[in-house]
């Protein structure tokens, strides 16, 4: 069986890319960071999306001799000129390990600086970049990547409780519920990450 080592410790998503990937090889054996427990940080110090996916996932690459699939994420809000962008995480700047806490100041970040724009120009996008990095039997690297964009609207207040993140403040377009009260299957399809991964699992059937 073919194996492939994602760039995280969190069994929904190891779950998540598994499931997807299944659709089109079923024969992968989906490891996480937990299986490699001395791999060292990777500081996520590219300036886009994209060069910080592609740098976790050659990092991991040479590190387990393994393929590795890594995936970077972000708000994108329009009227903050993209803002937070990379940022998405730490926005708020709340240091502690508790994901709701953080999660929750930096929601109530974004409404405070959207206090004042109306309904019609609160318009922001969730990108998702996944990276693949083989080694080649020359010892080069096989490097591939692939964009998701969801677009929707930040809404005026904190609905449903599914999800992570700013998913509370997310009106997709073409919904009428917010991305926190739709079924994680739904958020499955629709999502950035989910675009972005069905993108590449072709060319990871061809090149694992
Ligand atoms: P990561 O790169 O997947 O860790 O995402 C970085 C940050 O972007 C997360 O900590 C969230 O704040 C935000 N984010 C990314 N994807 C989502 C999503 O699907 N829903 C809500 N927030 C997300």
């Amino acid at each position: 069986m073919r194996k492939l080592v994602l760039a995280t410790k969190n069994l929904g998503k190891i779950a998540e890319f598994e499931r997807l990937l299944s659709e089109f090889t079923p024969d992968i054996k989906v490891l996480g960071l937990s299986d490699f427990p001395d791999m060292p940080e990777v500081v996520e110090s590219g300036k886009t999306l994209n060069e910080n996916a592609r740098l976790k996932a050659k990092a991991i690459c040479e590190f387990t001799k393994l393929p590795a699939l890594a995936d970077d994420s972000g708000l994108f809000i329009d009227a903050l000129a993209g803002q937070p962008g990379i940022y998405s995480a730490r926005w708020a700047g709340f240091e502690g390990v508790d994901a709701k806490m953080r999660d929750l100041a930096n929601i109530n970040k974004a409404l405070e600086e959207l206090k004042d724009v109306p309904k019609g120009s609160r318009g922001a996008q969730f990108r998702s970049v996944v990276a693949f990095c083989r080694q080649n039997l020359d010892s080069s690297f096989l490097e591939k990547d692939e964009l998701g964009v969801l677009a929707g609207q930040i809404l005026t207040q904190p609905i449903g409780s599914a999800g992570f993140g700013y998913d509370p403040i997310f009106l997709p377009d073409q919904f009428d519920q917010s991305l926190a009260q739709l079924p994680p299957r739904v958020k499955d399809e629709v999502s950035h990450r989910g675009i972005a991964l069905r993108a590449i699992a072709p060319f990871l059937r061809d090149h694992l």
